[in-house]
């Protein structure tokens, strides 16, 4: 399905309208294949799995809800193939290892140790983004495993895979390892830089989960020789 609104002004405004359309009658599940310009109208093809509902009834529910706003609206089949592979929106543009070297090798070559202390700093105002998403999600959790899940989703980014070392009683007594860690990886040939972004997302989310005072330090290093980079939170 094929729809072309007006202009590409309101695009994301009328594109989560157009999923509640979709939703209110019946598709179980509707994804945006590709974002493509159409002269000054946006073109948003749609690839739909449809419960008990005509496409000329989705057509019509639509056409009601925009109205003006609508250019046309057309059903075509789209080839899977053809369609772009989804990517969730807050997770479009990321960047392999490579990328993340010659990036943060431009800053530090730029900012010399100011580069540290600004990716430490962007790095916790992050790390304390994620955990405050948790928070926000699951007020009632225990901490604990909403730093977990903190790390979960900081893993699912491609940072590195983290393994929790218990070192005493207080639920933030601990060790995080991670394993592969991007940074250090991207940053091997980059003399004179320390992992900071990584420090400073583990920081901003022991922060905003345990304790205000505690911070991330490195302890062990891939850069180092060490099978993998450890943080203690003290
Ligand atoms: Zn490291």
């Amino acid at each position: 399905m094929e729809v072309l609104f007006q202009s590409r002004e309101r695009i994301s405004r009328n594109i989560k309208k157009l999923m509640g359309v979709l939703k209110d009658n019946g598709i179980i599940a509707a994804r945006i294949a590709r974002l493509q310009d159409k002269y000054d109208a946006i073109g948003c093809a749609i690839i739909l799995s449809i419960k008990g509902l005509t496409t000329e009834g989705i057509i019509n529910a639509v056409k009601d809800a925009f109205g003006k706003e609508m250019v046309s609206i057309s059903s075509k089949p789209i080839s899977l193939e053809s369609a772009s592979p989804q990517i969730p929106e807050k997770t479009a543009a990321s960047l392999d290892v490579e990328a993340w070297g010659i990036l943060i090798r431009s800053f530090s070559e730029t900012l010399g140790t100011g580069a540290c202390t600004s990716l430490y700093t962007a790095g916790m105002e992050i790390g304390e983004l994620r955990a405050k998403g948790a928070l926000l999600s699951q007020p009632k959790q225990d901490r604990f495993p909403l730093f977990m899940e903190c790390l979960e989703s900081f893993q699912n980014s491609g940072w590195g895979s983290y393994q929790i070392v218990k070192n005493g009683s207080l639920s933030y007594d601990l060790e995080v390892r991670i394993f592969n860690c991007l940074e250090c990886r991207a940053t091997m040939a980059i003399s004179g830089y320390d992992n900071s972004f990584t420090r400073g997302q583990l920081t901003g989310m022991v922060r905003c989960l345990f304790n205000e005072n505690l911070t991330a330090t490195e302890k062990a290093c891939i850069k180092k020789g060490d099978p993998y980079c450890a943080f203690i939170i003290v």
